[in-house]
């Protein structure tokens, strides 16, 4: 089964934070297709091809700038963290789910983080239950 051990390998180096460009630098150049439902001069927001909600929608900055999880930003990205999460907002309005909606950062391995390039879930349309999983 050295394929499945291969497959596996590959998995797990995908969930570490290896500074290795991600999936994501293709959906910003449009190499992937995705759904953009909110796009300005900093940053992109597109919906999860896995969603976890009627809404699940991801908002990234354009620029990775070393931001691969949220623990590694420094000073200098202060003001695109602003940006990222006043997105949410104008996301969350524009999806019509300003009532109720859960904005989520998965952050390393032991929280789920798939993707090495910072992203906010922005999920809702349906009723959210606390403490998440
Ligand atoms: P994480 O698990 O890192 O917090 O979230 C990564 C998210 O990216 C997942 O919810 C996953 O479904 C989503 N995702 C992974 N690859 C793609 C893709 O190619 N297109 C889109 N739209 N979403 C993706």
């Amino acid at each position: 089964h050295a394929v499945d051990e291969e497959a596996s390998a590959r998995a797990a180096a995908a969930r570490v934070d290896s500074g290795a460009p991600t999936i994501f630098d293709k959906i910003i150049s449009k190499e992937i297709p995705s759904t953009v439902v909110y796009e300005d001069d900093k940053v992109l927001a597109f919906r999860d091809i896995n969603p976890q909600a009627p809404v699940h929608v991801l908002i990234i900055p354009k620029q990775r700038d070393g931001l691969t999880e949220l623990g590694k930003a420094d000073h200098r990205h202060e003001e695109v963290l602003g940006r990222l999460l006043y997105a949410a907002k104008v996301v969350a309005e524009k999806e019509g789910i300003s009532e109720g909606f859960r904005v989520v950062i998965n952050n390393g391995a032991s929280a789920c983080q798939s993707v090495y390039h910072l992203h906010l879930h922005v999920l809702g349309g349906r009723l959210m239950k606390w403490p998440p999983g």
